[in-house]
């Protein structure tokens, strides 16, 4: 399987630090708000390469960090005269709640920055002490030209952001010993959130969080360390700076980027105000048309967002959703015993397209080729299952499809997971059956109406109430 690694600008055969596993860190959100399209996508895309890894069998360690602290989220406490706290908490709730509708799998670990400002405080000792840092005036920099390999990544010279920087003179800044010098450490401003450090009370910088997240979770050097294209200067190059220098070793072994997400061709972000949240979207679209949309392109390139790509995408999902409910209709319906004449082969033919599949997946996270191999694979299943067919080749195709969607994070089967286990069902049903002993007939029609919207139909007899699926 190749990827494409950004610290070497080349597609690379990727070759795990040690068989079998992988440890991955996906750069998550600043939570002072509901999250937005461009900030779905790459949640989107590096859940569905988590699924893939583990497809292919590796046992996946993946953290995603909640970026908790920042005077954004300050900055609105403030204005609703609230705790930070508060804030970031619920925004963390919210954004769980998108993630769940677009079928992202929690993390393995989720890490909140405010609940490891003692990792903090001990990398940024071992950045001083080894003379990568420095305290001035109860603000700690970090010494970028120390670090002989800076701009690695990003590709940038340090001479020329040197002359850029130059012309710049940020106020507040002066103690730094070089305007390319970034804070680890800045010192307690009246009426913000502090933790006492060796010098003095403040607050982490927005980098050393995820180097000291990503160490504490998933040791010093890990497989893939990934995020949007714009974290890659500065936020991921001084990453590089802080973790190489404190742990005498690489960092990530890969880096991957996805594109923006762009509306009217420009990139969809909060400060420019045209955005749309997740749950703008999920007004008007099921979230798995979201996901789906997303999949459709290639997770590097720009993405566009309009309704016409929306609506493309809503159908092509129909059709893939469509063809899964025909299978298991045939496998209801189909005929007892074993496979048919000729449907072993078909059933051999269809495998080439899983074959297709893996190799679009192993050649860098192409979900757009994916996505073309499961249309054809549908083609073909619609083409072939009839109702002379057998339950076996019915549910052969059926797993084949289903476990090509699983990957993609598609659910096939949507109606139970809206509704929920038969425990949710029953519970209903005893809900029902109480207001019509309280003789409250409006609630007990609205319960069969609710439940009957999911697809579940209700019948009254001497046993009790009995259900099916519509
Ligand atoms: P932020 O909350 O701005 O730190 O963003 C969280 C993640 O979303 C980062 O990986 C960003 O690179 C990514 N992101 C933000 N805006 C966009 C966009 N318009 N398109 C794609 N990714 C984005
Ligand atoms: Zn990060």
């Amino acid at each position: 399987m190749k990827i494409y690694n950004t610290l070497s600008k080349t597609k690379e055969e990727f070759v795990p630090l040690e068989k079998g596993k992988v440890s991955m860190y996906v750069c998550g959100p600043t939570v002072y708000n509901l999250i937005h399209i461009g900030n779905a996508r790459p949640m989107i895309i590096f859940d569905t390469f988590r699924k893939y890894l583990e497809y292919k069998g590796f046992e996946v360690n993946y953290v995603s960090n909640f970026t908790d602290v920042d005077d954004k989220i300050i900055k609105k406490a403030i204005e609703e005269g609230c705790s930070a706290e508060e804030i970031s908490q619920r925004y963390i709730a919210e954004c769980k709640k998108d993630m769940a509708g677009l079928n992202v799998k929690p993390a393995t670990t989720h890490p909140l920055a405010t609940q490891e400002i003692d990792g903090m405080i001990e990398m940024i000792q071992i950045l001083i002490d080894k003379g990568f840092a420095y305290n001035a005036n109860g603000t700690v920099y970090y010494r970028t030209r120390k670090f002989s390999e800076y701009g690695k990544l990003s590709k940038k010279n340090i001479d020329d952001l040197e002359a850029g920087h130059r012309d710049i003179k940020v106020a507040g800044e002066e103690s730094k010993e070089d305007p390319l010098d970034f804070v680890l450490w800045k010192p307690k401003k009246e009426g913000e959130p502090a933790w006492n450090s060796p010098w003095g009370q403040g607050r982490p910088g927005w980098h050393i969080e995820c180097s000291v997240m990503s160490k504490k979770y998933l040791g010093d050097e890990i497989d893939i360390h990934a995020g949007g294209e714009d974290l890659i200067f500065p936020h991921h190059e001084n990453e590089i700076a802080q973790s190489e220098a404190a742990n005498g070793c690489p960092f990530a072994k890969y880096w991957m980027h996805n594109g923006f997400l762009n509306i009217d061709n420009k990139k969809m972000s909060k400060s420019l105000g045209n955005f749309f949240t997740v749950r703008d979207i999920s007004e008007k679209y099921d979230l798995q048309v979201l996901r789906f949309f997303m999949l459709s392109a290639h997770y590097r390139s720009p993405l566009n967002f309009s309704d016409t790509l929306m609506e493309a995408a809503k159908n092509g999902l129909e059709r893939i959703v469509t063809a899964g409910e025909k299978l298991r209709d045939a496998v209801s319906n189909g005929k007892e015993g074993e496979l048919q004449q000729n449907e072993a082969a078909l059933i051999d033919e269809a495998k080439k397209y899983v074959k297709k599949f893996e190799e679009a997946m192993d050649d860098d996270c192409n979900t757009a080729n994916a996505i073309s191999s499961v249309f054809e694979l549908v083609k073909f299943a619609n083409s072939k299952v009839s109702s002379d067919s057998s339950k076996k080749f019915a549910c052969a195709l059926y797993d084949i499809l289903s476990g090509l969607c699983d990957v993609l994070g598609i659910i096939l089967e949507k109606e139970k997971d809206a509704v929920g286990d038969e425990a949710y069902i029953e519970e209903m049903i005893e809900k029902r059956a109480q207001a019509k002993k309280d003789k409250n007939f409006a609630l007990a029609d609205e319960i069969r109406e609710e439940l009957a919207q999911k697809g579940i139909l209700l019948k009254d007899t001497r046993e009790g109430t009995k259900w099916s699926r519509a």
